[in-house]
C-alpha cells in the first residue's frame, strides 16, 4: 500500500498513562477514584426531561433549528444578569455560550495562541486544558501559587494568558485565597496578560461562603465590562455534564474573537440543550438542588479523608479540601513513581490519577489525585485500602 500521510505531530506526546486511566472506568469491580465525575443521583432528570419536551414543542426553532453562533440571546442575557454586580456590568455582548466549559478552553487556545506562545499555568494544571492547547505547541511557565515568594507579575510578563482554577483546582483541590486573587488581577492589568478563570467548581463550597471571583475583582464600574479576566463557567457540575452547555464571560472584543473561532469548531451549541438550561435557571433548579449536592459531597469528602487518615497517612500527605471534588496526595517517599502506582493500583482493583498527566511536560511523578464525589463512603474506604496495598507493594519493589 502506498504511504499514508501521518497524523499531526502533537499527538506523539499523548502518553499511554493518560489513555490507561481514562479507559479504566470500564474494568468490572474497579473502584474508580480517578475521574472527576458528579454522582448521577444529583441530576434533576425528571425536570430536565420536562423542559426538553417543552423546548421542542414551544420553542421549536430555538431547539431544533440552526441557532446563533454565540448562543440564544435569552440565555446570554440571563447569564449576564446573574453575574452582574453594582460595579460589574455585563450585557449579552460579554457572554458567549459554549459546548461545555471544555470548549471555552479550546477557543482560548484558538484565539490567543500562535505556535510556541507562552501560557502561565497554575501548577499542577487541568489535563483537559493541557490537551486543548497541545496543537498550538505552547511554552509553559508553571505558577505554583502556594510557593513562598510566588511572583504573579514576573510569571505573567510576556505570557499570552494565565490559566487558573481558583476554586478547588482540578487536580489539587486548592482554594486560591482572596489576596492572591487580587494580586493575580493586578498583575494581569499591569502586564496586559489575559487571566483565564476556569470555574466549574465555584458553587461547591462545603465549609464556608464563596470567595469573590477574579471576574468580580477586576471590575472597574465601566458601563460594559472590558477587563482582563476571561471567565469560564459550565452547567456540568451544577445540572448535568451531558447538557454540554458552558459559557465564557469576557470583554466584548474577546467574545467577538471567540465567536469567530467557534464557528469553525461546532457552529453553535445545541439549542435544545441551551433551552433546557435556560428553563432550569428560570425555575431556580440549580439553587434548589445545590444544598442536597453539598450535603452529599461534604459527607463523601469527610469519608474519604477519614479513610485516608486511617490507611494512607504513613504513605502520603494531603490537605483536606474545603470544596470541589478532589484530594491531592503527595507521596512521602520521593522514590515512589505514581505512574507505576496507577498501574499497580489497577491490579489491586483501584484507579487514581497520577500527577504526570497534570504536568504539561509529563514529568511529575510524586502525587495522585483522588476523587470523592462519585462513590459512596464504603466504596471510598475500600478503594483507599486497595490503594494502600498497591502503594506498599510499589515501595517494596
Ligand atoms: N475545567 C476544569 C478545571 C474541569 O475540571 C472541567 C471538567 N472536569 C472542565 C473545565 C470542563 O468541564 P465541561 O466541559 O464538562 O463543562
Amino acid at each position: 500500500m502506498s504511504r499514508r500521510a501521518p497524523f499531526a505531530r502533537w499527538l506523539d506526546d499523548t502518553n499511554d498513562v493518560t489513555q490507561t486511566f481514562l479507559s479504566a472506568g470500564q474494568i468490572p469491580g474497579l473502584v474508580n477514584l480517578a475521574g472527576g465525575l458528579p454522582d448521577p443521583s444529583t441530576w434533576p432528570a425528571p425536570e430536565l426531561a420536562d423542559f426538553a419536551g417543552r423546548a421542542v414543542a414551544d420553542h421549536t426553532q430555538d431547539a431544533l433549528g440552526y441557532s446563533p453562533i454565540d448562543g440564544l440571546p435569552d440565555l446570554r442575557d440571563r447569564i449576564a444578569a446573574d453575574y452582574s454586580r453594582s460595579d460589574l456590568r455585563l450585557t449579552r455582548d460579554n457572554v458567549l455560550i459554549t459546548t461545555g466549559g471544555m470548549q471555552g478552553l479550546e477557543l482560548l487556545g484558538k484565539v490567543l495562541l500562535n505556535s510556541g506562545d507562552t501560557i502561565a499555568a497554575q501548577s499542577p494544571a487541568y489535563l483537559g486544558a493541557i490537551d486543548a492547547w497541545k496543537p498550538r505547541t505552547p511554552q509553559y511557565r508553571a505558577m505554583v501559587l502556594e510557593q513562598n515568594g510566588f511572583d504573579p507579575h514576573g510569571s505573567m510578563t510576556g505570557a499570552q494568558f494565565a490559566y487558573t482554577v481558583p476554586n478547588f483546582s482540578n487536580p489539587s483541590g486548592r482554594l486560591v485565597p482572596v489576596d492572591q486573587r487580587r494580586a493575580l488581577v493586578a498583575a494581569a492589568q499591569a502586564t496586559g496578560c489575559w487571566l483565564a478563570e476556569d470555574d466549574p467548581y465555584g458553587h461547591l463550597y462545603y465549609d464556608a461562603a464563596p470567595l469573590p471571583r477574579m471576574l468580580d475583582l477586576s471590575a472597574t464600574g465601566a458601563p460594559v465590562y472590558d477587563g482582563q479576566v476571561i471567565y469560564l463557567g459550565t452547567f456540568s457540575k451544577m445540572l448535568a455534564p451531558g447538557l454540554r452547555v458552558g459559557w465564557v464571560i469576557a470583554a466584548p472584543a474577546v467574545i467577538t474573537a471567540t465567536t469567530t473561532a467557534k464557528q469553525g469548531s461546532d457552529m453553535f451549541t445545541s439549542g435544545l440543550c441551551q433551552r433546557i438550561a435556560l428553563q432550569a435557571m428560570e425555575q431556580g433548579v440549580p439553587d434548589r438542588i445545590l444544598p442536597g449536592i453539598l450535603d452529599l459531597y461534604r459527607a463523601r469528602r469527610d469519608a474519604l479523608c477519614a479513610a485516608m487518615a486511617t490507611d494512607l497517612s504513613d504513605l502520603f500527605t494531603w490537605e483536606v479540601p474545603t470544596g470541589g471534588m478532589f484530594v491531592w496526595a503527595v507521596a512521602r517517599d520521593p522514590s515512589l513513581d505514581t505512574d507505576r502506582l496507577m498501574k499497580t493500583g489497577l491490579d489491586h482493583g483501584v484507579c487514581v490519577s497520577p500527577s504526570s498527566v497534570f504536568d504539561p511536560l509529563g514529568r511529575d511523578r510524586r502525587a495522585i489525585r483522588v476523587n470523592f464525589t462519585l462513590n459512596p463512603p464504603e466504596v471510598l474506604a475500600e478503594g483507599v485500602r486497595r490503594l494502600a496495598d498497591a502503594t506498599r507493594m510499589e515501595l517494596t519493589r
